[in-house]
């Protein structure tokens, strides 16, 4: 009997052909995911041109009879797919046996496979079967699919440039050997290497495959569950994060999907460590049962909602944090930029301008040293040493420069610290606690502040009078549009009192929607940014020690409210290489 089934007309019509290839990628995904299901252990991806000139697929899967490698390129055959039911319940990737003939009709393809048994060869052009003959192939199979839209030029001109292109397929390919670790994966375009995994079922070796092996030295595993959900996978230093977002792999049930709800529970739980508009490395392998899930199939996407997501929230953020609290996060300065050469950049490549496709053949280096490390056993780094209560070591102040960077010293090596980074962490934190006790202890005013405000933020402000309240203040309305502070919150600076008073309402009337946590960060982060010591105070060595002290005490020492370092380090030894005392 033979594995390829016919799929139903309504299955059929649920996948609008026309969807599933609009760019090289979706190509590549179909063939790759092939493979997959085919059982392989090894997938090679041979690119010319980006795949607008050719793509082969070669693997060492299963292979097809002669029977199923013709029936592949008919239309509504699928060996995966038979029932609509079937689509909610899938184990298999995705769509198999839908866009192969939606390929073919728009290309030239050469199908060698082989079950072990006999091997047949299918070439089919612009969708006409125009040869089945014998081959020589002895196990699995290889696809080559040549002059994408030759004969559609119209949707040729719809791919977009050549960088793009790569760029979508290199992503798809890192998380297709981030989810599969245990095959082989090994990607070129136009006879260069972009990605060469070993197969041997080491994640963290696959993350050094794709972004380099200093990154592996600054992942952090994590490992957690509950009754609900288990994760598990690597989470990078805050130091490590990047640009885009796409470094963010999230797998559920071993597979790779997009979240963006996911991806903003990780984000926040970076939050203070990581600047805005920054992101970390994340794989994350998210293990449930499947009636927890909501999926929802497109042939190009895949959409998945969690019940108990806020179950979920919880295991993830407190998992991440609990992570971050624990290990030094200091920054070291080493004497040679890192060796560290990835064998490919997504960021730099989707921000190049985009060159007409003709003009343009890309040209990927191999980063050498890929080889060498294949061989050895990957470890999670060594120097995250556990610190105890006080994550960092003591410090002590020697001076500092340009009135802004703190030198400070001890046994280990040599620190600088930012004045201001640090004292709006330490001040942060401080807000932030006051303001959790919900103490609500306020201190007269001798003199009451007036302030005036407009109209509509008179009105803004006395809709959300309560939180003021809540926070200790004591507030009257005073004719028009104006309003007397009579009372304020206890641990407002002594020393900036009407300033932050202000600070705080105008944050009040700024916030559109009201959240109140957001709206106590907000408070925090402001007065912390505002009334801390900033670049160019001049402070004494006491202070200096002091402020260190208190640096030492915070929950994060590493970074300001903002997710700027505080602190970076140049250690004893790299010192002492810096100037030749020691060699190498
Ligand atoms: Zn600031
Ligand atoms: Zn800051």
């Amino acid at each position: 009997m033979s594995k390829i089934h016919v799929m139903s007309e309504d299955l059929a019509n649920k996948i609008a052909a026309g969807e599933v290839v609009e760019k090289t990628m979706n190509v590549v995904k179909e063939l790759v995911e092939n493979s997959i299901d085919a059982k392989s252990s090894e997938i090679k991806i041979n690119l010319l041109d980006s795949g607008v000139k050719e793509i082969t697929v070669i693997d060492d899967g299963v292979g097809m009879d002669k029977e199923d490698a013709v029936l592949a390129f008919s239309r509504h055959a699928t060996s995966k797919l038979k029932t609509l039911e079937d689509l909610f319940y899938i184990n298999s990737l995705g769509f198999r046996g839908e866009a192969l003939p939606s390929i073919a009709a728009v290309s030239t393809v050469i199908l060698k496979t082989c079950n072990g048994e006999v091997g047949t060869e299918v070439l089919i052009d612009g969708g006409t079967i125009k040869e089945v003959k014998s081959s020589d192939l002895k196990k699995g199979t290889k696809i080559t699919v040549k002059n994408l839209f030759y004969n559609t030029p119209v949707r040729l001109k719809y791919l977009k440039n050549l960088y793009t292109e790569l760029a979508n397929i290199v992503d798809y390919v890192n998380k297709m050997a981030l989810s599969f670790p245990n095959i082989r994966f090994v990607l070129s375009n136009n006879d260069k290497v972009l990605l060469n995994t070993d197969g041997r079922g080491n994640l963290l070796k696959v993350i050094g495959n794709i972004y380099g092996m200093d990154i592996t030295k600054k992942m952090i595993e994590i490992s957690a569950s509950n009754d609900d959900y288990e994760i598990n996978g690597y989470v990078s230093y805050p130091e490590c994060a990047k640009s885009s977002k796409n470094n963010i792999n999230i797998l559920v049930n071993g597979r790779a999907i997009r979240n963006t709800e996911i991806n903003k529970i990780i984000v926040d739980s970076y939050h203070t460590y990581i600047p805005e508009g920054k992101y970390p490395i994340v794989v994350l392998n998210i293990e449930v049962d499947p009636i927890l899930i909501d999926v929802n199939i497109h042939p190009t996407k895949m959409d998945i909602k969690f019940s108990k997501i806020d179950v979920l929230k919880d295991l993830i953020n407190s998992s991440i944090k609990k992570k971050l609290e624990s290990i030094n996060l200091i920054p070291e300065i080493k004497e040679s930029v890192s060796e560290e050469i990835p064998l490919y950049n997504y960021d730099s490549v989707v921000e190049v301008s985009k060159p007409k496709i003709e003009e343009f053949t890309l040209n990927f280096e191999v980063n050498e040293d890929n080889e060498t490390y294949n061989d050895k056993e990957v470890i999670a780094s060594t120097s995250v040493e556990s610190v105890d209560s006080n994550r960092i070591k003591k410090m002590y102040p020697v001076g500092v420069v340009h009135a802004t960077y703190i030198i400070a010293e001890n046994e280990d090596g040599m620190y600088i610290i930012d004045q201001h980074a640090a004292a709006e962490r330490i001040n942060y934190e401080k807000y932030l606690e006051k303001m959790g006790t919900h103490d609500n202890n306020s201190i007269d005013m001798l003199i009451p502040i007036k302030i005036e405000l407009l109209n509509k933020d008179f009105i803004i402000l006395k809709e959300n009078m309560n939180i003021l309240i809540d926070l200790g203040f004591v507030i009257e309305e005073f004719g028009i549009n104006t309003i007397l502070v009579r009372s304020h919150p206890y641990w407002l600076p002594d020393y900036a009192i009407e300033e932050s008073i202000r600070k705080i309402i105008d944050i009040v009337i700024l916030n559109e929607s009201f959240d109140s946590y957001k709206f106590t960060e907000k408070v925090a982060i402001t007065l912390a940014c505002k009334l801390s010591i900033k670049a160019n105070d001049r402070i004494t060595l006491d202070d200096m020690d002091d402020l260190l002290e208190r640096l030492r005490n915070t929950k994060n020492p590493f970074t300001c409210p903002h997710g700027r370092p505080t602190i970076i380090t140049y250690s004893k030894y790299e010192l002492e290489k810096l100037f030749k005392r020691v060699m190498n």
